[in-house]
């Protein structure tokens, strides 16, 4: 038996059923759990595995041990809108996930690598920008999907749930630098700029 052949055999399966018997022809989906809390955090998340699915009758193949985990989502069980106002490096992120979410083209999904490279480039490091897409994704402003295995954990796709809420965020924010200057350069106030 050929290789080919083999690998073909492996992939097909007899269903067995009432009224019709049928081939079952697999191809893998990504099949996800239920979402479960945290222990840890205000977060809940579930978890997908890679799982052959006949399309035709639902069926999954057998497996001989528990498939591993692919993939991570994320989300928040109680939404908590950052306490912060927006400083510069928390602007730029929630600038670059509205400038993606609010494009012509775009999904609610933006692709992770990407967004971190773009900011990573403005000089926002990964773990910095990781740190507010962490406040974002408490508020239920975002929800974020890692592929997970054994190269470790990577941000595969943030998805958009509430841009109006973080475009509402990120003007306050505006609005205090507005703010804090108007107010010192009106009064004569410290050159900190800090309104007493
Ligand atoms: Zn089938």
């Amino acid at each position: 038996m050929t290789d080919d052949l083999r690998d073909w055999r492996s992939t097909v399966d007899l269903a067995a059923t009432e009224s019709l018997a049928h081939i079952c022809l697999f191809s893998e989906n990504l099949v996800w759990g239920d979402w479960i809390e945290s222990p840890d955090s205000e977060l809940e998340r579930r978890f997908a595995r890679r799982v052959p699915v006949c399309p035709q009758c639902g069926r999954q193949r057998k497996a001989l041990r528990p498939r591993p985990h692919v993939r991570r989502e994320v989300r928040a069980r109680n939404r908590q809108p950052p306490a912060l106002t927006p400083d510069v490096i928390g602007g730029r992120v929630a600038v670059e996930l509205l400038y993606r979410g609010f494009s012509p083209r775009s999904t609610n999904e933006v692709a992770g690598p990407a967004l971190l490279a773009t900011l990573d480039k403005r000089s926002i490091h990964n773990n910095l920008a990781q740190e507010w897409l962490d406040h974002f994704l408490h508020a239920g402003w975002i929800e974020a999907r890692w592929l997970v295995g054994r190269g470790g954990n990577r941000l595969e796709a943030v998805i958009l749930r509430d841009t109006n809420a973080l475009l509402s965020w990120w003007l306050t924010g505006l609005e205090y630098q507005f703010l804090r200057v108007s107010i010192s350069a009106g009064l004569g106030r410290g050159a900190d700029g800090e309104i007493k």
